[in-house]
């Protein structure tokens, strides 16, 4: 019926859950026209939400950054999300959370009164497969040609569409960014790269979402005493990096082996990525 959705799933639309078939919002809803909204996506194992505190303080952080008072308490959020899991068989399942800023007269201005429109899924989760972590995947290389509010995690995607479509036509599953030469990050991913046993990740500043991996990530580096610079990253340091790798909910940690065409370090998935995936693992399995 929705290429790509199995079945019927049930989905949460303000406050009641229904068929997706049967979820239907206004036209004038301020998400459809103007993107005006943002969004979460919790990874579940095994019917566990992980690192749940870290996405509903995101959200927190989304909404206030575009002044959309938080519709729910965190007790609400997280019930919700319990519903959500519910909805399906699944043992591993993303749950997809969204808030816009309601439905008015189009007008760019924020309209005086107007109700969030909240919106909540969730769908299977397939891992990424024993190939990509055994053998990483490739990458292509593209200018960051996004707005300045990158930290927000903003349904306006347009910019991030554009990129992912950018690899997609190039036949690879993502692309890394440089805004002005400088290492900023994927369509949907953060991006590290590894130079001399040291782990390098852009600065967490407005040019970048703060993926939850991110922040994961920099405690398990801490936890494994892999020393860990956060700074501009120039792209010459990329293509010469002996290691890089991608971050995200669906993607976990995947090492990437080549960028246009051209391999990173010895061009096979290496050590520091071998520790973090192990650890991320770990993390799972403690759920
Ligand atoms: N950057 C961008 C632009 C993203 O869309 C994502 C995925 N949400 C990330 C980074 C990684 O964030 P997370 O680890 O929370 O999935």
């Amino acid at each position: 019926m929705i290429p790509g959705i199995e079945g019927d799933p049930q989905v949460y639309l303000n406050g009641e859950f229904t068929p997706l078939s049967q979820a239907r919002i206004s036209v004038l809803d301020r998400g459809f026209i103007f993107g005006d909204g943002i969004y979460e996506v919790v990874p579940v194992y095994a019917g566990k939400p992980f690192r749940m505190a870290q996405h509903l303080a995101r959200l927190e952080r989304s909404l206030a950054a575009i002044r959309i008072p938080n519709p729910h308490t965190q007790a609400e959020w997280r019930e919700l999300v319990r519903k959500l899991i519910e909805t399906s068989d699944a043992r591993d399942q993303m749950v997809y959370l969204q808030v816009t800023r309601g439905v008015a007269r189009r007008d760019h201005a924020f309209p005086a009164q107007v109700v969030p429109t909240v919106f909540g899924m969730s769908s299977p989760f397939t891992r990424p497969s024993a190939d990509l972590r055994a053998n990483g995947l490739k990458t292509v290389g593209m200018p960051d040609e996004r707005w300045l509010h990158c930290e927000i995690k903003s349904t306006s995607l347009l910019g991030n569409v554009l990129a992912r479509q950018f690899a997609a036509d190039r036949d690879v599953p993502e692309v890394v960014m440089f805004r002005d030469g400088y290492l900023s990050e994927g369509s949907s991913s953060n991006v590290w790269a590894v130079r001399n046993g040291v782990l390098l990740a852009p600065v967490n500043n407005h040019l970048i979402l703060e993926g939850i991996r991110y922040g994961f990530i920099q405690e398990m580096a801490a936890a494994r005493g892999i020393p860990l610079e956060m700074r501009q990253v120039s792209r010459a340091e990329v293509e010469a990096a002996d290691e890089l790798m991608l971050s995200s909910a669906t993607k976990e940690i995947l090492p990437v082996v080549s960028l246009d065409g051209k391999p990173i370090g010895s061009g096979r998935p290496g050590p520091v990525y071998a520790q973090l995936r192990q650890a991320y693992d770990e993390a799972i399995a403690a759920l």
